[in-house]
């Protein structure tokens, strides 16, 4: 299996304010060159705080995103935001697909894809977001679901430069539940599998992340499990203590 650089992302969803900003100059300013080596490490904070962000991480090692975008990058769309200005805004990622936004605002399969698309186009990295809810899980649909998502979601032209997936059981988002390691392996295992098939070496070296109550004291060993190569935080990034020790877990 080639190398994989692996990637710890933080999505603070609708949190942070202006006095939260101390959290992400500490998580900035505690990037080592040795953790800075082993890692990417990523901050998505809400689009307010998105340009003062990634002034606090210039020059240090942290990557700052944006937790969406919209389909298209300009235009009469009142309230979105698009893939460019977050560009502009010297934002290098964009989540796209996340459960909260599948369920809160309909997002589709089709549109996560045009989605991810947009960031692509604008030269961010997309972080697609799939999984099953807890009733998919129960009637052991689990694989045919991510099968359909990432059919549905990833564009065709994903390269490992340009695309990570991010698998987050829905019924394990904000819960404190996580799949036990056999059955994240399996996910991961079937989504290396399935990317391999369709895009050859890209698939082969794309970034597979975990995400659902990852906290400090699961990270390790939710780390270790193949062909997981990185975690998509929520909560738990919140506090620069806490996110940097799952950083550490690595
Ligand atoms: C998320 O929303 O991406 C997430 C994984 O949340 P949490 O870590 O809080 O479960």
């Amino acid at each position: 299996t080639p190398d994989i650089r692996p990637l710890v992302a933080g999505n603070w969803k609708m949190n942070g304010l202006r006095s939260d900003l101390d959290q992400i100059k500490a998580i900035a300013d505690s990037i080592d060159a040795e953790l800075a080596e082993k890692i990417d490490i990523l901050l998505c904070p809400p689009m307010t705080l998105l340009y003062v962000a990634t002034a606090l991480a210039e020059d240090t090692a942290l990557l700052v995103g944006a937790q969406d975008c919209h389909t298209s990058q300009s235009g009469a769309h009142t309230g979105d935001v698009s893939a460019q200005m977050i560009a502009d805004c010297l934002g290098e990622f964009a989540i796209v697909g996340h459960s909260e936004r599948r369920t809160d605002h309909g997002e589709d399969d089709a549109t996560v894809k045009a989605k991810a698309q947009a960031a692509i186009s604008a030269d961010l990295t997309a972080i697609v977001c799939i999984g099953e809810t807890e009733e998919e899980r129960k009637s052991g649909r689990t694989l045919e679901v991510l099968g359909r998502q990432l059919e549905g979601s990833v564009p065709g032209g994903a390269t490992a430069e340009t695309v990570v997936i991010a698998y987050e059981p829905v019924w394990a988002i904000g819960t404190g539940l996580t799949p036990t390691p056999a059955d994240i392996e399996e996910a991961h295992a079937f989504m290396r599998r399935t990317l391999a098939d369709r895009y050859g070496a890209e698939g082969e070296k794309m970034r597979l992340l975990y995400g659902g109550s990852v906290k400090p004291g699961n990270a390790s060993e939710l780390m270790a499990i193949a062909n997981v190569d990185g975690a998509l935080v929520g909560g738990a990034s919140l506090k620069a203590v806490d996110f940097l020790a799952i950083c550490e877990a690595y």
